[in-house]
């Protein structure tokens, strides 16, 4: 479904993706790992074209990513995104926080719109919480309220980019269930994080990213009981 072949980008003289080759098929949970710097979030950002890459291909359901213009709106709307941060908008309800890009981006109808964005509230837990505004809620509700959002488009994939480590402790693992639940019915989904309790119970695979480069990719069994790179040993000894 996903597919890079050969990724370079650079941000000047640093080289940020090395020759990244990456597929994830249709319904396919694969997590990435990595110390800071290695090129998580661009690797995620070049996938809704966030950032142009130098060269390489990158293509989703086998078609090359537009550069610009309606196809590439039609992109970013196959490509739900939640972040560290939760990027809600300040000054709209949850609800409508849910509604609105199904209306602007997919034309649907108020209607339809909010009979959505009512069963993914449900969905994520926050149903009570329709009608306030994001600073009402906590961190684990907002960021359960951005993957609602993300969910309204009707994704064909879903990016995540440590969507629990801006979270309280106590909040991660409300935000991880729903996570478990989303990769338990199918939908694919590129995962950033350093939860490796999620990545044992809801990875396909793991892939380890060092220095821009893809250094492993394996089964999440095979990843944590014997990684075959050193300096996959290295980062797991340093987390686990
Ligand atoms: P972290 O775990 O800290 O989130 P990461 O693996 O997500 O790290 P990236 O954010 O992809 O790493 O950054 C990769 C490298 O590119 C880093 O050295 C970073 O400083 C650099 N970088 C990222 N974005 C930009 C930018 N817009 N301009 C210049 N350099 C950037
Ligand atoms: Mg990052």
């Amino acid at each position: 479904l996903v597919e890079l072949r050969d990724v370079d980008k650079h941000f000047g003289a640093l080289h940020v993706l090395r020759s990244v080759d990456l597929t994830v098929g249709e319904g396919e949970v694969v997590v990435v790992i990595g110390p800071s710097g290695s090129g998580k979030s661009t690797l995620c950002r070049t996938i809704n074209r966030l950032e142009t890459i130098d060269s390489g291909r990158i293509t989703l359901d086998g078609r090359e990513l537009p550069a610009e213009g309606k196809e590439l709106a039609k992109l970013r709307a196959d490509v739900g995104m939640v972040f560290q941060s939760f990027n809600l908008f300040a000054h709209k309800t949850v609800r409508d926080n849910v509604t609105l890009g199904p209306v602007k981006a997919r034309g649907k109808s108020a209607a339809e719109a909010r009979k959505k964005a009512d069963e993914l509230l449900e969905r994520v837990g926050v149903a009570n919480q329709a009608d306030k505004y994001p600073a009402q809620l906590s961190g684990g509700q907002q960021q359960r309220v951005a993957i609602a959002r993300a969910l309204a488009m009707e994704p064909k994939v879903m990016l995540f980019d440590e969507p629990t480590s801006a979270l309280d402790p106590e909040m991660i693992n409300e935000v991880l269930d729903v996570m478990i639940s989303l990769a338990k019915s199918g939908m694919t989904m590129i995962v950033v994080t350093h939860e490796m309790g999620f990545a044992r119970r809801a990875a396909d695979r793991v892939v380890f990213m060092a220095d821009g480069q893809i250094l492993e990719d394996a089964e999440p069994e095979q990843f944590f009981t014997a990684p075959r790179h050193e300096r996959s040993k290295d980062f797991l000894s340093k987390i686990l």
